[in-house]
């Protein structure tokens, strides 16, 4: 599931970066912002600890 700045994000949570992998954090019905290094393109993520083993 991907996401653009700009637009209104669909659940609280991290975003990262799909081109330099930094993280912001929007909150539901809010606009995502842009990266800090000007990227628009986001691969959304919840804080899953234990996820991956
Ligand atoms: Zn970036």
């Amino acid at each position: 599931m991907t996401a653009k700045a700009g637009e209104k994000a669909q659940k609280t949570g991290d975003f990262y970066c799909a081109s330099c992998d930094e993280k912001v954090h929007a909150t539901k019905g809010q606009k995502i912002p842009e990266c800090p290094n000007g990227h628009k393109r986001f691969e959304a993520r919840r804080n899953e600890p234990g996820n991956k083993s």
